[in-house]
């Protein structure tokens, strides 16, 4: 996260920092080209404005020079000076002093000595100080001289007084005043400072700036007396052009001025432009900031998803693919990330393949089982094992060759397969050994899948041109009778397998295989399978007694083993172990073929019957058995009102939507259906009403001890009515007694059958007993 923020906050800054860069350039700039405008424009002014000074100076002097010559030439002042009268020449000095506005008044003589003054500076009989300067300035044609006197800067003008020869020298003093500062800045438009300095003594300011400017401006030209030319100054918070010109500048004293133009006025006319500019600066800058944080978002984004999903590939989540719908580079690392997250899922996939699986037949390993049988275990769900090891797989391949076993393992592998039950397991364990889970399987069932494996080996295979039988031994375990874990149910597995080596059957169940009762059913489940091809079965007929009639047209076909080593087996022990084993259809197809046969050669010879058989609830959990008894009803040339189906109704409510359509396939062919042992399993008569019957068979159990006083009887009685209701007839089997019978004649059931009329006979025997008197039948009853 650190990482992703931080290169986001990179990307906004370097393009905030930019556009600050760009902005400010701009801004600045733009300040400094104002500036440099209005400090031309000052620079032009001050220009023009100095020029406009020297004039006016200049203009001044020459004025005041005639005025002065005016003076000179003055009849009376110059008949005074010849006189040599002093006061005169002060009086008269002083009157045409104050008609050209002259300040001092000097007369000198021709040797420079101060005839008559107004100065108290200038005392009379001194040398006047500036006489050399003023002879200077004539030699030069100089109409004026700027000194410093009395601390103030002053404009000397002077004239020679002639009678006719030159006998004195009149010099007029004007000072540089206020006034006339102001009358410089009113037509030059710059402020207009001067400053005389005496000896280095500084004297009053004259200035047109304001009083409060003055100290400054004092420091400034005092500073650089000497200075010439133009820069810009700061006095308190103005900024000028500042022009220095040296008026004067002899041994003794300076006279200096200094013209400015204020910059501060031009400067701020470009205020609002400024303003606007900073304003647009700062509203540039917030789009921009806004611009590159949406900019570093749109291109941190997509590196964000990127570098997510490459964390999730990290962590091993393979399944979430990157969305990034766009065609640039990021777009391409997107694809190249999926692509990648493929390519090590796939991996991934095949290893933990290969970790849980044979690796020559493809089939589960031993780990693999073992955590199937762990989850079956856990949810408490039954589970059969049958731990498989082949005996001859050497012997095979030193026939066939080397390559052959690999071959064999292969074939073995599929055969086994192919009659697995979808859920089943079939693990190979090591080289010659595979392991069963069956799911939901007892050991019954066990037995009956272990023998069908070991047939279905024995069964030749070609191998490089060498027909291979493989002998196999099969030990069986299941959970939860044989163990708690999945190591012990493998380990008791492995040792029934051992144990089955030593057995001619070469099939050991777990454990119990010592006890008798449990060999024998593990024998006659394995032999069930072979009964009918080898002609072990035959069917007893049981006579069904119309009570009403008194005779007998229905019989009741059960099934007889006769086994080659247990002698005659009761259906009772072998069908259990056939429903269990999975072998019933074979036996419910045989009874059905050998009933119908039967049924025919009676037909015959003129004994026609109807004959009940009964169907297991395996049978109905598909249509095999309504086509079945069709084709062999056709083949036979037998009518179908001859046989009735007895069925049980817990066979029917085992999955009663298949059972119910396989029952209205048997009615459509005309079979009649008969409900067995009613009263014993679900027993509801609202029930029967769905199931498309005409019989009803109530249980031995009721029958066998009927007599008119007991519980049964009511239980007997009320079934017969209500069947009637139903439109059913009704048999009670089991009937023993004569007086049972009696009883059954009186509450008026249809059919009565029971070891009273007959047990079940062989065919012959039942044909005779039949073919007996129907006195000497029904002696047999009373
Ligand atoms: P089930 O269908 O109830 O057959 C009647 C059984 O009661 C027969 O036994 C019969 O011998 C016996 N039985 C008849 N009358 C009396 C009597 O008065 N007293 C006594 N105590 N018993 C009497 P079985 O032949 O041993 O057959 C037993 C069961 O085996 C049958 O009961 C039936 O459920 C089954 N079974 C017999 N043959 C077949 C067959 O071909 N297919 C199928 N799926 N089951 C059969
Ligand atoms: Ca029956
Ligand atoms: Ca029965």
């Amino acid at each position: 996260m650190k990482l992703r923020s931080s290169f986001q906050a990179r990307v906004a800054t370097v393009l905030i920092v930019l556009s600050l860069v760009v902005i400010g350039a701009l801004y600045f700039s733009v300040k400094a080209a104002t500036s440099s405008t209005v400090r031309g424009q000052g620079m032009a002014q001050l220009d023009v404005g100095s020029r406009v000074f020297e004039r006016l100076l200049d203009a001044r002097s020459r004025r005041l020079a005639d005025a002065v010559q005016l003076l000179a030439t003055d009849f009376g002042f110059r008949d005074a000076v010849a006189t040599g009268d002093s006061s005169t020449m002060r009086s008269v000095l002083l009157n045409h002093g104050k008609r050209i506005n002259a300040n001092d008044m000097i007369l000198l003589g021709m040797d420079g000595k101060v005839l008559s003054s107004t100065l108290s500076e200038v005392p009379e009989g001194s040398t006047f100080r500036y006489d050399q300067a003023l002879r200077d300035a004539r030699g030069k044609r100089q109409a004026t001289l700027i000194v410093p006197l009395q601390g103030r800067p002053h404009l000397l003008v002077e004239a020679s007084v002639l009678a006719p020869l030159p006998i004195a020298r009149v010099v007029m003093g004007f000072g540089m005043d206020a006034t006339f500062a102001e009358e410089l800045r009113s037509l030059s438009n710059l402020e207009v400072s001067f400053l005389a300095i005496d000896k280095g003594v500084p004297g009053e300011l004259v200035s047109t700036q304001p009083q409060a400017l003055r100290d400054s401006i004092l420091d400034l030209m005092e500073g650089d007396s000497s200075r010439r030319g133009v820069s810009t100054t700061d006095h308190l918070e103005h900024s000028f052009l500042s022009q220095s010109l040296v008026l004067a500048n002899d041994n003794d004293g300076k006279v200096l001025a200094l013209l400015q133009s204020p910059l501060d006025a031009a400067m701020q006319a470009f205020v609002p432009l400024n303003e606007k500019i900073l304003g647009i600066a700062l509203v540039a800058l917030l789009a921009s900031l806004i611009g590159a944080l949406l900019l570093a978002r749109t291109v941190s984004r997509p590196v964000q998803a990127l570098a997510s999903a490459a964390e999730r590939i990290g962590q091993g989540y393979y399944l979430t693919p990157v969305t990034l719908t766009r065609s640039d580079e990021l777009g391409l690392l997107a694809s190249a990330l999926n692509a990648m997250q493929k390519g090590i899922a796939e991996r991934e996939q095949q290893l933990a393949h290969n970790a849980l699986h044979d690796r020559l037949t493809g089939l589960p390993n031993r780990a693999l089982a073992m955590e199937r049988l762990g989850s079956a275990i856990a949810l408490q769900r039954p589970i059969a094992l049958i731990h498989l090891g082949i005996d001859n797989l050497r012997a095979a391949s030193e026939a066939a060759g080397p390559d052959a076993v690999d071959q064999l393992l292969l074939t073995v592998g599929r055969r086994l397969q192919a009659v697995l039950r979808p859920g089943d397991t079939l693990a190979h364990l090591i080289a010659d050994e595979f392991l069963l889970l069956l799911e939901g399987a007892g050991s019954d069932e066990a037995v009956g899948m272990a023998d069908k494996l070991q047939q279905l080996l024995l069964r030749p295979q070609n191998i490089n041109g060498h027909d291979l039988a493989l002998d196999c031994r099969l030990g069986i375990a299941t959970y939860p009778a044989d163990g708690e874990t999945a190591y012990t149910l493998l380990e008791r597995a492995a040792i029934a397998m051992a144990d089955a080596a030593k057995i001619p059957g070469r099939l050991q169940v777990y454990k119990q295989g010592s006890d008798l009762a449990h060999r024998r059913q593990i024998t006659l489940i394995r032999d069930l399978r072979h009964a009918p091809g080898q002609g072990q079965l035959l069917l007893h007929y049981q006579p069904k007694l119309d009570i009403r009639q008194g005779h007998v047209r229905q019989a009741e076909a059960l099934l007889r083993w006769q086994h080659p080593q247990f002698g005659m087996i009761s259906p009772a022990e072998f069908i259990p172990l056939a429903e269990r084993s999975g072998s019933i259809r074979l036996l419910t197809q045989w009874v059905i073929e050998e009933g119908i046969r039967q049924l025919c050669e009676w037909n015959r010879r003129g004994l026609y019957l109807q004959l009940s058989l009964n169907i297991s609830a395996e049978d109905l959990q598909g249509d095999e058995l309504a086509h079945r008894v069709s084709s062999l009803l056709r083949r036979y040339g037998l009518p179908a009102k001859q046989l009735v189906f007895e069925i049980t109704e817990s066979a029917v409510m085992r999955e009663p939507e298949k059972a119910l359509k396989v029952l209205h396939l048997l009615r459509d062919c005309g079979i009649s259906l008969s409900v067995d042992d009613f009263g014993t399993g679900y027993s509801s008569l609202a029930h029967l009403k769905r199931l498309p019957v005409q019989e009803l068979k109530i249980d031995q159990s009721f029958v066998r001890n009927l007599d008119e006083t007991s519980e049964d009887a009511v239980i007997v009685r009320s079934t017969i009515e209500m069947s009637h209701n139903l439109g059913l007839k009704v048999v009670a089997e089991g009937v023993e007694y004569a007086h049972s019978l009696r009883l059954l004649e009186r509450w008026q059931c249809d059919t009565a059958q029971g070891f009273l009329i007959s047990r079940p006979l062989s065919a012959d025997a039942f044909e005779a007993w039949v073919a007996l008197p129907l006195s000497v039948q029904t002696s047999l009853v009373h």
